[in-house]
């Protein structure tokens, strides 16, 4: 069983004067036996560092990492059964795929020369890419490169997948084909992953959970359906979905939230979650607005509006919206591309009920 347990995992760097940088701080989390879970989150925020604290590339500073159960952090990385695929692919260029493949077999196992071909040939059947096991990476595209090197991950057999943003040298096509087929290979493979990314919108397309760090702390573990519709936090609302989610800082008046340009009426359910709050966001998604053309707010949570700006998005336009009360600091709405609507336009936005986000405005913790 190749469940992976990280419990408390903490590491502190010591920079040139002298001072602590805290990159990973006190992070739990537990992936299950043949789970996918994408490790995502900004810049700098602690994901490679996590990931090769797992691999054994980097030491801990506090907490245990465990592998079926059993500590593993004092193992040397090439005796934790862990294979780790990079960004940048460090194949060996006087090699084929095929010795590619095999190397790091025949230095570390002694599994027999049939063996080793065999796991090569099975590995490049799932890759798409038995006709290229006699080639040199210099005649083979950034795509099939990227796969060798996972073709390099498979053939160890290993129990635990670990990628450190493997994608990102591929152009944007490639890309999402890629990520298709790495979670067909994982899911066939079944074994447990971790794939760690700065993309959002990889992260919501891949993990069976993704977990979600900010200045080395988890905010939020959760399906991506869990994050995207029951964000933890302000950070991860704001973090998860594209365009993202519209913020109001609002104050507190009994079964109403006033801000500085709208008033909103709340639910008694809502009312109740934010009674203790002294201030309050206010949290929508562009996708949740709904937007008519008209000039009047005919019931509560309507607003009037004036079309800033369209931004084309494919099949839905994102249409930038200031309130006709105070046109500064525009918020955005998506609306079906089918519907043209034009600067200078005026809309009524309604903000329902059951779509809005609630924080608390000093922690930015949601309040439920
Ligand atoms: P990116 O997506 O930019 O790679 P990341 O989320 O993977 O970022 P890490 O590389 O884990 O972030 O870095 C986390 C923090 O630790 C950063 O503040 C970084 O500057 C710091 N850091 C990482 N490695 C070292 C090191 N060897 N010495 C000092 N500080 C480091």
């Amino acid at each position: 069983m190749a469940r992976l347990e990280l419990d408390d995992v903490r590491k502190v760097f010591t920079d040139d004067d002298g001072s602590d940088i805290v990159a990973v701080d006190d992070v739990s989390v537990d992936i299950a036996d043949g789970e996918f879970l994408v490790l995502v989150g900004p810049s700098g925020c602690g994901k490679s560092t996590t990931l090769r604290m797992i691999a054994g590339l980097e030491s801990v500073s506090g907490g245990d990492i465990r592998l079926g159960g059993r500590s593993i952090v004092n193992k040397k990385p090439q005796n934790r059964d862990i294979a780790m695929v990079f960004q940048s692919y460090a194949l060996y260029p006087h090699m084929t795929t095929r010795q590619n493949m095999s190397f790091g077999l025949e230095e570390s196992t002694d599994l027999s020369d049939e063996e080793i071909a065999e796991r090569v040939e099975n590995a490049a059947d799932l890759l798409s890419i038995p006709e290229l096991l006699d080639r040199k990476p210099g005649e083979l595209s950034g795509g099939q490169q990227q796969r060798v090197a996972l073709g390099r991950a498979i053939v160890r057999e290993p129990e635990v997948f670990l990628m450190d943003e493997p994608l990102s040298n591929l152009d944007a096509k490639l890309r999402s084909q890629m990520r298709t087929e790495l979670q067909r290979i994982q899911e066939d493979l079944d074994t447990t992953t971790v794939y760690v990314t700065h993309d959002q919108t990889e992260a919501m397309t891949m993990g069976d959970r993704i977990a979600v760090l900010d200045g080395g702390e988890l905010q939020q573990a959760g399906t991506p359906l869990e994050c995207y519709h029951r964000p933890a936090n302000r950070f991860v609302a704001g973090f998860i979905g594209e365009p993202s989610m519209n913020f109001f800082d609002m104050d507190v008046e009994g079964d109403r939230l006033v801000g500085d340009r709208f008033e909103y009426a709340l639910t008694d359910e809502q009312a109740t979650a934010v009674a203790n709050a002294g201030t309050v966001t206010l949290g929508i998604r562009p996708e949740d607005i709904a937007v008519t053309v008209g000039s009047e707010a005919t019931a509560d949570n309507e607003f009037p509006t004036v079309v800033d700006v369209v931004e084309p998005m494919g099949n839905e336009n994102a249409v930038y919206l200031g309130f006709e009360a105070d046109p500064t600091n525009p918020f955005v709405a998506t609306v079906g591309g089918m519907r043209q609507l034009d600067a200078d336009e005026r809309v009524v936005a309604r903000f329902p009920a059951d779509a809005i986000h609630l924080f608390d405005g000093a922690t930015g913790e949601a309040l439920h």
